[in-house]
């Protein structure tokens, strides 16, 4: 029999790494540790399937500064000019090569990618200060994102679908690529956000020029190996680390990108969104997912130690860097001091350090700047709000120590602080209409949680509340590709979701076809 295609129809999501089995961790270990004593890593720009690395500037892993993890080359404003014609050249031959033919490198990746699952966890701990349990989601989100675009590829964009018409005449539609996009993605997922903008846009039957966030290039490099390994051709892809603004900044304000994909801050989404409308040339579309002001409402039925182990997870789970964290927790007057208690009681069990060990549960944030804001914005909100508690954290990396502050209002906060910084604020569910509009009003719209066993309680949240991703009675992170697709509202974003069935018919042109030959 043949086997199920991993992209097709039988498509199931990936498996992953038990981590409570000795074995497998120290298989991620002795990885990491490979990482440490091995060679200097190197990354650089690679235009048309050439990389170029010599003469990059060293780089430290965030949790020792006083190791060097390898070298990153910027690319200059000739290899951005290169990689643009080669890209440009290039789309027309990728686009008719067809949504099959592209569905089977897709799906090759999720196989390479699948297949060095150890050392891109390593890499992701070294260089974005991963811990495994998020390592191990991180790959395996980015296998996903592969296969399912693989799907949507081969069944959206091999052939063309009839239309009626008067007889006499056909009536065609059919999905291409727009020409080039340019991918520009966060260092918080540095492998899933970076791969699943290219598997979507390249499905599509788009070249593409990826920009990574300049903290995490060295993982970056290392997908785009991946992608040519898996027979993407060399000139469907480039690759340009650098900064962005000067990389992200040239490639936006170019009339040759068709279309940009993005996913980082609210603000660095405006100020792309600026670029695109002055900059001469076609009117493209513009994918953006931003951060979020994420709130959890517990109600007094909520289960204690369901809402104190979620909570957990939500804010600080991936040192809080993730989009979907939990930034604001309304507790009930009549509980909150209880869950309160719990929840300190249970930061005490977290174990801050070094993310390549395999026991640490909270890894470094992830540079000097970021601890730097985390540090000032704690401080300053001492003097504003409660420090309810702030756990130690080791020396020698940018280890900064989860923290919950309780506010006596929602004016106290406006946007995401992206860290392990936890707000928590008492109300009463019975003005949960108010509350909830109040929220509202700041213009966010990523995730939502509820801790309720009443379904009238979480219809009344979510009759008011907007959001994205909404989770009842579990944590608010790790979106399932596939089964969450996963994407925000308002300041949170412009969808479509990642993930789901919808992602990439906004990376397509649409052609109609009238024929009365
Ligand atoms: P960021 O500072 O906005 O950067 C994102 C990317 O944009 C980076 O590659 C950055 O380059 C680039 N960039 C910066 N200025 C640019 C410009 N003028 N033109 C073109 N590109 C430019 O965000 P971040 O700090 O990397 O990531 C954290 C943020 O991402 C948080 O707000 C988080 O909520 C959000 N996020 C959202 C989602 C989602 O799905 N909604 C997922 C993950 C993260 P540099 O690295 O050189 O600055």
């Amino acid at each position: 029999p043949t086997p199920p295609r991993l992209y097709g129809p039988l498509r199931r999501n990936s498996v992953g790494v038990d981590l409570s089995q000795a074995g497998e961790r120290d298989v991620l270990e002795q990885n990491v540790a490979k990482l440490e004593t091995g060679p200097a890593l190197e990354a650089g720009p690679i235009v048309s399937g050439k990389p170029k690395t010599a003469g990059g500037q060293p780089v430290s892993p965030p949790f020792d500064l006083s190791c060097t993890l390898g070298t990153v080359l910027e690319a200059s404003e000739a290899d951005v000019d290169a990689a643009l014609d080669a890209a440009v050249r290039f789309q027309p031959e990728w686009d008719k090569c067809g949504g099959a033919a592209r569905a089977r490198i897709l799906a090759a990746m999720g196989d390479a990618l699948e297949n060095n699952m150890d050392r891109l966890c390593a890499l992701m701990a070294q260089e974005g200060g991963k811990t495994f349990g998020d390592g191990v989601a991180e790959v395996r989100e980015a296998v996903d994102f592969c296969r399912y675009y693989a799907v949507q590829a081969e069944e959206k964009f091999e052939g063309q679908t009839r239309l009626p018409g008067p007889a006499g005449e056909t009536n065609h539609i059919s999905l291409h690529g727009r020409g080039v996009f340019a991918c520009i993605s966060p260092w918080n997922f540095p492998l899933a956000i970076f791969t699943g903008q290219i598997a979507a846009a390249l499905g599509a039957g788009n070249t593409v020029i990826a920009k990574p966030a300049e903290q995490t290039p060295l993982v970056a490099y290392e997908a785009v190996r991946l992608f040519q390994a898996a027979g993407l051709p060399g000139e469907a892809l480039h690759l340009l680390p650098g900064r962005g603004e000067t990389v992200g900044a040239k490639l936006t304000a170019d009339p040759r990108v068709s279309g940009v994909c993005f996913t980082g801050g609210t603000d660095t989404a405006r100020l792309i969104n600026r670029t695109l409308a002055d900059r001469p040339g076609p009117i493209i579309p513009f994918i953006a997912e931003t951060g979020g002001l994420n709130a959890m409402f517990v109600d007094t039925t909520a289960l204690r130690e369901q809402v104190i182990d979620d909570v957990l997870v939500s804010a600080f789970g991936s040192a809080g860097q993730r989009c979907s964290a939990l930034r604001i927790l309304f507790l009930p007057n009549d509980t909150a001091d209880l869950l309160i208690d719990g929840l300190k009681g249970a930061m005490d069990e977290l174990k801050l350090g070094h993310p390549g060990h395999a026991d640490t549960d909270v890894g470094p944030v992830i540079d000097a700047e970021a601890h730097e804001m985390l540090t000032s914005y704690v401080a300053r909100m001492k003097g504003e709000a409660t420090l309810l508690k702030q756990m130690d954290a080791p020396d020698g990396g940018h280890f900064f120590g989860p923290a919950i502050i309780e506010l006596s209002s929602l004016d106290q906060i406006e946007k995401e602080t992206f860290g392990p910084v936890l707000h928590i604020i008492r109300y009463d569910p019975d003005d949960i209409d108010k509350v909830g509009a109040a929220l509202q009003a700041k213009g966010y719209g990523l995730t939502l949680g509820v801790h309720s066993r009443l379904e009238s309680f979480a219809r009344k949240v979510r009759a008011v509340v907007h959001a994205g991703n909404t989770y009842i009675n579990r944590s608010m992170t790790g979106a399932v590709v596939g089964v969450q697709p996963f994407g925000g509202e308002g300041l949170s974003g412009t969808g479509p979701k990642a993930g789901g069935p919808h992602y990439l018919l906004r990376f397509a042109a649409e052609r109609v076809l009238t024929n009365n030959i």
